[in-house]
């Protein structure tokens, strides 16, 4: 009997807003613990939620930007539990009505070779829905720390439908959705600072059966490639366990990354009952038909969108697009530099090339950030104009960019400050070209016996004795004319 794997995600993404959900207590990344708290986070008596309409606001955007339906009302819930990440012993959370219903993230899986558009696909939702986040706790031998600066923080959480049928899958998903939210300026959606979180639920069920099998949760799956192989492992665990006629146990279970293994945490015995009930404190949300189009003006482009655009009206690539769209800062950058001079192809090369390369190299832990680079779009516009007017070769431009990387001179200053504009005095190029003419007997009789390539050993003879500062179509012009 053949197996087929049946997937559905649950991704928690932190919401970048200045304050928390349900007060003005700020939130950022790496503060020293319990420093970003307030008598609301900690739970204290008689205090009251108040939402963060920011944060709604982003909610609403995301389920736009993934075409989710967005009802009238939602309303909050209280999920309840005991625990100290969380001080109020409930977690304010939307359980019946969330902000968004059903939508839909475009995948990509790769295509045979890199220089070729994979296969897209829609992979179906059903949900998304604004919760407050919990605290962090540490646990050690005999005690836990535990820091509550994450606590009631925006959160929302993306449900997908059981509709992902691999691993692989499950990776292009979480790939594109980052990137869409990343996009629309919703998260940062780094998984390393726990920005996003992805629970995965995986099941088996015989080649060809529609019925869903029995589901198993897996846990602390903390990068992308983490889980595609906890999903890997688990697909082959339960094909093995059926193989062997072991029933499959509906339960939760943690990956270990190091080991490459997961192991049981809790079975659906031991399943929390939350309690949902409305929250008392807290008024359901109408959202009004003005606000949702008001919201909608504010999204951007998908980036599966912008890179059929960027093929289609700028004629690049798909390798070349595939590097620029996933990434909006860098798209934003390319557009920037094209607003100056509109010359895509160009353009587009030097930043996945060359902006690229020297982003990675002066990186500490992988490549320095877009944002603190010196070298600015506009810059990268007026390198490809230098080329364009012959003020440079584009050899010279490979020399310049590096430079203009350093020090953050625009290129005009560089060459300038370098004297590295290209001969166009035709007389001193004639000079030159007359000289290696006459020191190269041999290429020269090869070419007037009409070995055309011959003319190609002078070429750069004459590119090598003004460093490369000469116009090779202009020296082509030349040499010809003389040899003639
Ligand atoms: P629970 O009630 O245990 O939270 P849900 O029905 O809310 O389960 O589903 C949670 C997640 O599990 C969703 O992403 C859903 O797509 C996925 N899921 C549900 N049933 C299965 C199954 N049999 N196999 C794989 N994934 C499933
Ligand atoms: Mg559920």
């Amino acid at each position: 009997m053949e197996y087929e794997p049946v997937i559905g995600l649950e991704v928690h993404v932190q919401l970048k807003t200045n304050t928390k959900m349900f007060t003005r207590a700020p939130y950022h990344y790496g503060a020293e613990p319990n420093t970003l708290t307030d008598p609301v986070v900690l739970g204290m008596p008689g205090t009251l939620p108040v939402m963060n309409r920011k944060a709604i606001e982003m909610t609403i955007q995301a389920g736009l930007l993934l075409g989710c339906k967005i009802p009238e009302t939602c309303k909050w819930d209280r999920k309840n539990y005991f625990y100290p990440d969380m001080p109020k012993n409930y977690q304010i959370s939307q359980f019946d009505q969330p902000i968004c219903d059903g939508g839909e993230v475009e995948i990509e899986m790769l295509g045979p070779s890199r220089n070729v558009m994979g296969e897209h696909r829609n992979v179906k939702l059903t949900r998304i829905h604004l919760e407050e986040d919990v605290g962090k706790l540490t646990h050690f031998d005999s005690e836990s720390l535990v820091d509550y600066n994450r606590a009631g923080t925006p959160l929302i959480e993306i449900v997908s439908e059981p509709d992902l049928y691999s691993p692989e899958e499950a990776f292009a998903y979480l790939t594109a959705l980052r990137n869409c939210l990343v996009a629309a300026g919703i998260s940062e959606c780094d998984m390393e600072k726990g920005q996003m979180r992805c629970d995965a639920n995986v099941s088996i069920r015989p080649k060809g059966t529609t019925e869903l099998g029995t589901k198993v949760e897996i846990k602390n799956l903390n990068t992308i490639s983490g889980v595609r192989n906890g999903i890997a492992y688990e697909i082959q665990r339960q094909t093995l366990a059926m193989e062997n006629n072991q029933p499959i146990v509906q339960e939760t279970r943690r990956w270990n990354a190091d080991e490459g293994y997961t192991t049981s945490m809790r079975s659906k015995e031991m399943a929390h009952d939350y309690r949902y009930f409305p929250d008392p404190d807290l008024m359901p949300v109408k959202v009004s038909q003005d606000w949702l189009e008001q919201l909608a003006e504010d999204l951007p482009e998908l980036p599966f969108d912008m890179q059929r655009r960027y093929m289609r009206d700028y004629d690049l690539p798909y390798t070349i697009t595939s590097v620029l769209c996933p990434d909006a800062k860098l798209a934003a950058y390319f557009e920037n530099a094209l607003a100056v001079y509109e010359k895509p192809k160009q353009i587009a090369n030097f930043i996945t090339n060359d902006l690229l390369r020297e982003l990675s190299a002066a990186g500490e832990n992988g490549s320095l950030p877009l944002d603190q680079c010196k070298v600015r779009p506009e810059h990268v516009a007026e390198l490809v104009q230098l080329i364009d007017k012959g003020d440079i070769s584009s050899h010279i431009a490979k020399e310049v960019f590096p430079e203009m990387f350093s020090t953050g001179k625009g290129p005009s200053q560089i060459v300038d400050e370098k004297g590295l504009k290209q001969s166009t005095d035709t007389g001193e190029l004639e000079a030159t070209c007359q000289e290696i003419i006459n020191n190269n007997p041999k290429p020269v009789a090869e070419y007037k016996a009409g070995k055309e390539p011959a003319i190609n050993a002078l070429k750069g003879q004459v590119m090598k004795m003004t460093r490369g500062k000469a116009n090779p179509k202009i020296v082509d012009e030349i040499l010809r004319k003389l040899l003639a």
